[in-house]
């Protein structure tokens, strides 16, 4: 039994081993997802800003133009004043003028209020795009260091896969249903060491009679809280 038992001691490793390597090979990707994601969000940011940017621009093409024409009519408007004899109409083009020169003059502030909230943005839009260039480059880094990092590991856990076969094979079926039976109910840990009387997944004690049978290590014992297939190492009592 007690050869049986370090069987699945060496078992228990190998699954543990194998674990991890599942691991490794999910969490690159995962966090080339994260980075992705920050990217996206970094390049919306930056496109949002871009057509922003347009927005003003195309503002200021259309008030200059709206000014243009607002000149031009007060040129107009000027030059009839000359020809006109009435009094009253003579004030009301001079009224006229009066309000498209307003218009204008409104029409510059907003011009001047597009000039520097284009100032602005163009000055964050650098720093936004050199951030973005480097996020860009970092990417590609890791996806290349991710790639190499997961075809390595997984060439590992082949390889690891295929000694855990052979493993298996050294080990008595029944004995092995009840490992992955245990192991499936136990979130992955079928085998618990004892040390100190105490089992060393769920950490209550084993009963006094129990520990010296498990000492003599000839029959398959489990812990009374856990069902765990316990075992003992004779290094234990002196530590
Ligand atoms: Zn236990």
């Amino acid at each position: 039994m007690k050869k049986q038992i370090d069987l699945l001691v060496r078992l228990q490793e190998k699954d543990r081993e194998l674990d991890g390597l599942r691991w490794q090979i999910r969490e690159g990707p995962e966090r080339l997802r994260g980075l992705e994601k920050e990217l996206e969000t970094l390049a919306e940011d930056v496109e949002g800003d871009r057509s922003r940017i347009q927005g003003l621009k195309k503002t200021q093409r259309d008030y200059e133009a709206e000014i243009e024409d607002g000149l031009a009519h007060i040129r107009k408007s000027r030059g009839q004043l000359m020809n006109i004899k009435n009094n009253r109409e003579y004030r009301a083009l001079l009224k006229e003028i009066e309000a498209a020169e307003k218009g204008n003059a409104y029409k510059e502030d907003r011009i001047l209020d597009c000039l520097e909230e284009l100032e602005n943005l163009n000055k964050g839009l650098e720093a936004k795009e050199k951030n973005l260039s480097a996020m860009l480059d970092r990417l590609e880094n890791e996806k290349e260091a991710v790639a190499k990092e997961v075809a390595r590991v997984e060439e590992e856990l082949s390889d690891m896969e295929k000694s855990r076969e052979k493993l298996m094979e050294t080990i008595a079926p029944k004995l092995l249903e009840k490992y992955e039976q245990i192991k499936a109910r136990n979130g992955g840990v079928a085998v618990a060491l004892v040390n100190n009387a105490t089992c060393s997944e769920c950490h209550l004690s084993i009963p006094a009679q129990m520990y010296n049978e498990l000492q003599r290590q000839d029959t398959l014992q489990f812990c009374p809280n856990c069902y765990r297939i316990i075992y003992w190492k004779e290094s234990e009592t002196s530590a």
